[in-house]
């Protein structure tokens, strides 16, 4: 009796020593990018060591001793930018300071014809947050002048996805609120001697502008020389549907010698016989974007309009318009469109990967769609950040996922939860495990921040899970995870573990057991692996790869559908997940910020979290109550290799 007490403080006594340096180190511990393993601090510095050793024999006899040797790119410079970087200095201080004014009144004005995408995140930063900085205010308008291509979808999404990114809109507005307005002044133009009805086919209006590359002098058609009196009669026709789509058009009398080509009488009318889904059948006619544009801007008092440099040349004929017809005169200036390499943003292209069944949607977590990098998980704080950090000038910039990626990976790293995962599950016994070495531990959710709390799981040791990476049948020397006769240490557990034996699937090759024992002797293992225990939850994961190969698949040979990644999506349909998990779902969205909030819960895209040693993931779109799919947001480090 008294020999069972003393045994069992004892065993407690050596349990707490020998948990202590797990149970310290485990939140220390830091993963080493190269193995993937997770190793203490000391174990990582000595690793870094003898590869900068190694790393510096190798580059000695190539290179001469002027270069110096070639070190690891350094990371970027993780001191955190001002959020607010883009507004107080560059291309958008400028623009204020030319225009000094308050209050800032911008506008967002997309078509609503498709989907947007990531340079849109661009546009939406720059114009709600422009205005938020400055105090301002922001109107969300549809420039809903081309009925044929606008759809109910359409108007949800955006709205939905600049609530999203955290603004919200001082008004939604429609330029089709304006038409009878726009009408009015298309009529006082005319009477100004500033436009004219035009029946001139798309050949003749090429030739008027000088012909194939502009070769041959420009000059007017004779639908110039009309009166007042006929272009309003003929332009009242246009309204009442005398003439056929292509049979007539308003054009503006600008000025056919100027070196712009936005100034070459643009159209401001055309006929289109096309219900419209706010204005019914009212109209027959319709404006053209430069026509509504720039007055609708001045209408709502836009102070900064500011658009992409494709707009660069129409700022000429938008300050002619507003300054024929209206007293109050908004300010165009052009900022640099943002696309990501390796994608296409094309709504063509993205439609005919959706119609072909190429991707799971328009949200499909591979494209560069908003709703797709919803989906995928990207928090709306990373894209906003990510902006901010590209900064703002007038020229497009064209960046590679990798950097976009980085950028996200920043922010989840401060920003979410931590938990086990393991994609490909194999099953371990402890045979020494008795009933009392089943326990529960304590695992913080971050190792960083506090706050975050902590959760228990249980640690059942007479049968764990851990990845079929994480074991190999025969030891080598400079492998530190699981071997037969090897130890490995397992994170939060009280003990490291020993491989005694394996089981393999004759036909399949692969193994489908591993026997281990407690190796209480090894205080401080090598490298430690995640584990699951058999509470753990049946998971489905999905891996995403870019949906292309190259940088430029729009260039590829035989078109971009040739450039298609086969391995773009990898799905490990057994995959398994800690019971942490659950309060995961409870607490989103992770992290609690930027928008998220406004809309409730979030969406389950907002249940982020990094699955240690694996990749930053968030709850896919496909999960129910009883089944979790889940993507990967980005990896743990840039994949360089791989597809
Ligand atoms: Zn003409």
């Amino acid at each position: 009796m008294a020999d069972a007490v003393a045994n069992a403080v004892a065993d407690a006594a050596a349990k707490l020593k020998l948990t202590e340096p797990a149970g310290e180190s485990g939140p220390k511990l830091q993963l080493d990018e190269v193995t993937g393993e997770m190793v203490s601090k000391g174990e990582l510095k000595k690793r870094q060591a003898k590869r900068a050793k190694k790393a510096n024999q190798a580059a000695k006899p190539a290179q001469p001793a002027s270069a110096a040797p070639k070190a690891a790119p350094k990371p970027k410079e993780e001191a955190s930018l001002d959020p607010q970087a883009m507004f107080k200095q560059g291309f958008l201080n400028d623009v204020y300071n030319e225009r000094p004014v308050n209050p800032v009144v911008t506008r967002f004005p997309p078509e609503p014809n498709g989907f947007l995408h990531i340079g849109h995140a661009k546009a939406i930063t720059i114009n709600f947050g422009f205005a938020k900085f400055h105090g301002g205010k922001t109107f969300l308008r549809f420039d809903d002048t081309n009925p044929e291509a606008e759809k109910e979808e359409y108007f949800t999404a955006i709205v939905d996805m600049v609530h999203w990114l955290g603004f919200s809109p001082c008004a939604l507005t429609y330029s089709s609120d304006s038409f009878d307005r726009l009408y009015e002044l298309a009529e006082k133009l005319i009477t100004l001697d500033s436009a004219y009805v035009c029946h001139c086919n798309d050949e003749q209006i090429k030739a008027q502008r000088g012909g194939e590359k502009g070769a041959s002098p420009r000059f007017r058609c004779e639908h110039a020389e009309q009166s007042v009196e006929h272009n309003l009669r003929e332009f009242r026709a246009m309204r009442d549907g005398k003439y056929k789509p292509r049979e007539a058009f308003l054009r503006m009398k600008q000025d056919i010698t100027d070196g712009n080509p936005q100034m070459w009488d643009l159209a401001a009318y055309r006929v289109l016989n096309q219900p419209h889904h706010r204005t019914g059948d009212k109209w027959k006619i319709y404006p053209t974007y430069d026509f509504t544009h720039c007055l609708v801007d001045s209408f709502e008092g836009i102070t900064h309009s500011l658009c992409t440099t494709e707009f660069y040349l129409s700022r000429q004929s938008y300050e002619w318009l507003n300054q024929k017809l209206v007293d109050y005169q908004p300010m165009q200036r052009e900022y640099g469109r943002l696309s990501i390499s390796g994608s296409v943003l094309s709504k063509r292209k993205l439609k005919e990967l959706v119609d072909k069944k190429i991707v799971r949607g328009w949200d499909d977590p591979r494209l560069y769609t908003l709703i797709g990098v919803k989906r995928r998980g990207v928090p709306p704080g990373a894209i906003l950040e990510f902006v901010n950090e590209l900064g703002v000038t007038t020229t497009n910039s064209i960046i590679q996922i990798t950097r976009f990626e980085q950028s996200i990976r920043r922010y989840l790293e401060r920003t979410v939860p931590r938990l086990m995962l393991v994609l490909e599950p194999v099953r371990v016994v402890i045979e020494d495990a008795e009933e009392a070495d089943e326990t529960d531990v304590t695992i913080p959710f971050s190792a960083k921040n506090p706050e975050m709390g902590d959760h228990k799981i249980k640690f059942t040791p007479k049968e764990i899970y851990i990845d079929r990476s994480d074991f190999r049948e025969v030891d080598s020397k400079d492998y530190f995870r699981l071997a037969p006769g090897k130890t490995v240490g397992l994170l939060n557990a009280p003990f490291p573990i020993k491989a005694t034996s394996f089981t393999k699937d004759e036909a399949t090759g692969k193994v489908t057991e591993i026997r281990a024992v407690f190796d209480k002797e090894t205080k401080k293992p090598k490298a430690f692996i995640q584990w699951v225990g058999s509470d753990g939850r049946k998971v489905e994961v999905r891996i995403h790869q870019p949906l292309f190969l190259s940088e430029n698949p729009a260039a590829a040979e035989g078109g971009y559908l040739n450039d298609l990644n086969p391995n773009s999506e990898i799905i490990y349909s057994d995959a398994l997940i800690e019971s942490g998990i659950d309060e995961i779902r409870r607490r989103a969205p992770w992290p609690e910020a930027a928008g998220e909030d406004k809309l409730g819960k979030g969406g389950p895209e907002s249940v982020r979290f990094q699955a240690t040693r694996v990749a930053y993931f968030a709850l896919d779109s496909d999960s129910t109550d009883d089944k979790i799919v889940l993507n990967r947001i980005v990896s743990l480090k840039e994949d360089k290799e791989k597809s």
